[in-house]
């Protein structure tokens, strides 16, 4: 992938309800995105959906995300599904650490280990960090550094620059609240003052930032252009094929 195109992942949580709205789903957002645009786009399905989805997709040029992955590989772990099994259906990346797994307990170590699981199968991590909400003190910016700083202990340069790290503050995720893009340019030079303590400039430069929370048609442009991250992780809207397809042409 080169990082200078923008990519736009659609998250469709736990949506929808049955098989065949999911199809149709894929199949229209396959739909509008038939030729290569100047944005690479990917949406994740629930894992149900995952096999159902890569069919209708396989003619456009979306690619396949999954949700989550297990820390483990095969054998006596109900319920989970494994970075092989994600690879076989032909998912390209996983999200991992999003803010509603880690309300559900998962913890900064799960995320480490997620991580490296999905780099070892070349599938790429979209690594989640935010803050659930924002002080006059700024301490939210300890908290972010944290979480990077967990990530920094594991990843070797050259693995960091293969992963994606998506800024998603927890008070902007489906609240219609979006952070202003005065707010995500601020967090993409944090972000890359840290990565640059943990690693060095040119690596810090090299990881593509996502922006998530609220993003919309009506937002997408100007937390584009302004926030100087490299594309977007869509929650609600990405259930939308038009406003989808609208989010992924205000960054092409
Ligand atoms: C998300 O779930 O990652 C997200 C950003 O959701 P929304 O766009 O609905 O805020």
């Amino acid at each position: 992938m080169k990082k200078t195109v923008p990519l736009v992942v659609g998250n469709w949580k736990l949506n929808p309800v049955t098989m065949s709205d999911a199809s149709d789903l894929a199949q229209a957002t396959a739909r509008k995105h038939r030729k290569t645009s100047d944005a690479y786009v990917a949406i994740a399905p629930p894992a149900t959906y995952l096999a159902e989805a890569g069919k209708k997709i396989c003619k456009s040029t979306v690619s396949l995300a999954a949700q989550d992955v297990s820390v483990n590989n095969m054998g006596a772990h109900t319920g989970e599904v494994s970075i092989m099994q994600l690879r076989d259906l032909g998912v390209e990346f996983v999200i991992i650490g999003h803010s509603e797994r880690r309300a559900a307990g998962e913890t900064n170590e799960e995320v480490q280990k997620k991580t490296l699981i999905a780099l070892k199968h070349r599938l790429v991590p979209i690594v989640c960090i935010g803050e659930r909400e924002r002080d006059d003190q700024g301490n939210f910016f300890t908290f972010i550094e944290k979480q990077l700083r967990s990530l920094g202990k594991v990843l070797t340069s050259a693995q960091i620059k293969k992963a994606v790290i998506a800024y998603e503050p927890i008070w902007a995720i489906g609240t219609g609240d979006t952070a202003t893009a005065d707010d995500v340019k601020e967090m993409q030079l944090f972000i890359e003052s840290v990565l640059t303590k943990i690693y060095d400039r040119p690596t810090a430069k090299s990881v593509r930032l996502l922006y998530g929370g609220s993003v919309k048609p009506g937002n997408a442009a100007i937390l584009h252009t302004e926030g100087g991250m490299k594309g977007f992780l869509v929650g609600g809207a990405s259930l939308k094929v038009d406003d989808f397809a609208a989010i992924v042409k205000a960054v092409s």
